[in-house]
């Protein structure tokens, strides 16, 4: 094992102005001020604090009514975490391919997910997609096939707090979004979600489903299964003190990939996702592409032992959910995009304390391996 300063993919990075202050005041009106900034930022009218991304994902599915047997169209190339909740609920994950351009679902492959279960008589119950590493989807075209149908879209915007697409935020779309403020995002509350939506209703379903499923009044009266899924007020204080530091986060997360591009993207073979006219990506994590056709010999996972060896963390992009054992016996509709996206990807560290000296360490590593 190399004796050298470990970098890690994408570190915790706190703002140490910490306000405690703020945890003297109720757990509610603390949990209320980290929702109210969230959603004023991204631009929805409610907010839902929750414990994970993951459970965010899990409340939405269920305010849609999603259960046993009902059809979930989601993103293949992504984290467990967007496919896993469609699980809790005993429904059945179709998987949809990747678009080269963004990596994100296919708007075609979606539309012909659709059409041939319609042929079949059955309408999925939602289409759950994903803004791989920061980089917006397609959203025109996808929200235009979901109206045509009508089936409500969840948005999973985990990764891209920060990201633009057409001048709305990402985490603004569809019936449903969610965000994420694990420790490796964007911005961290020390662990915790949101979930956001346009409509009142959906957001106090969200909340009763959050917090044990109580019907109103002082007697515990349950008529239906509740999550204990709320954010306590510790981490939304967290966040709060953290959500100041958004733009200055998303500022250096998207030079980090700058610097990248320009001191590795003339290597043979190279290339990274570039992003589409009036789209930002938050640049969560760089993601690295090598096509061993063209690189001249040099593989991913030769890259990523270089690294290794000076005790650099990169990590292989999302395995696809269509080719995850758990999912096996899922239907898929694939067209080897992110299958392709798999074998030859590779995620930078790009945490936003990430030193320049640092970055000279990873790019001459990276360089060293085709020199
Ligand atoms: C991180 C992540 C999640 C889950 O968020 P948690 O807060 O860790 O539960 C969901 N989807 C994607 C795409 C993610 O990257």
């Amino acid at each position: 094992m190399s004796n050298k300063k470990p970098i890690e993919l994408s570190p915790p990075h706190f703002n140490t102005a910490f306000n405690e202050k703020m945890l003297m005041e109720e757990p509610a009106s603390i949990l209320a001020a980290f929702e109210e900034e969230v959603r004023t930022y991204v631009g929805r009218p409610h907010a839902v604090a929750v414990h994970s991304g993951t459970s965010a994902i899990h409340l939405a599915l269920k305010v849609l009514g999603i259960g046993k047997g009902d059809i979930v169209l989601c993103q293949s190339l992504t984290y467990a975490a967007t496919a896993f909740p469609i699980m809790y609920e005993g429904a059945q994950p179709v998987f949809i391919d990747s678009e080269p351009d963004t990596g994100n679902m296919d708007p075609e492959l979606l539309e012909k997910a659709i059409l041939e279960l319609a042929e079949k008589g059955q309408k999925p119950g939602a289409i759950l997609l994903v803004h791989l590493y920061g980089m917006p989807a397609k959203m025109k075209e996808i929200i235009e096939i979901a109206d045509h149908h009508g089936i409500p879209v969840v948005e999973d915007a985990a990764e891209a707090l920060g990201a633009e697409y057409h001048n709305t935020r990402c985490g603004n779309f569809g019936k449903l979004s969610i965000l994420s403020f694990n420790s490796n995002k964007v911005i961290t509350s020390g662990g915790g979600g949101m979930l956001l939506t346009a409509e009142r209703e959906l957001a106090e379903k969200a909340l009763y489903f959050a917090t044990q499923a109580k019907d109103e009044g002082t007697v515990m009266n349950h008529r239906e299964v509740g999550y204990n899924y709320r954010m306590n007020h510790v981490n939304a204080a967290l966040g709060a003190s953290q959500f100041t530091k958004l733009n200055e986060r998303i500022r250096k997360r998207r030079e980090i990939f700058e610097f990248y591009k320009q001191s590795l993207g003339s290597l043979p073979g190279i290339s990274f996702l570039s992003e589409h006219p009036q789209t930002c990506s938050s640049r969560w994590l760089t993601t690295l592409f090598i096509d061993p056709s063209t690189s001249g010999g040099v593989t991913r996972s030769q890259v990523q032992e270089a690294l290794t060896k000076e005790n650099i963390e990169s990590r292989p992009v999302w395995k696809p959910m269509h080719l995850q054992p758990v999912f096996k016996n899922c239907p898929a509709y694939i067209n080897g995009v992110s299958e392709r996206l798999f074998t030859q990807g590779l995620c930078l560290p790009s945490g936003s304390n990430l030193s320049p000296h640092n970055l000279e360490r990873i790019s001459s590593a990276i360089k060293n391996v085709f020199s």
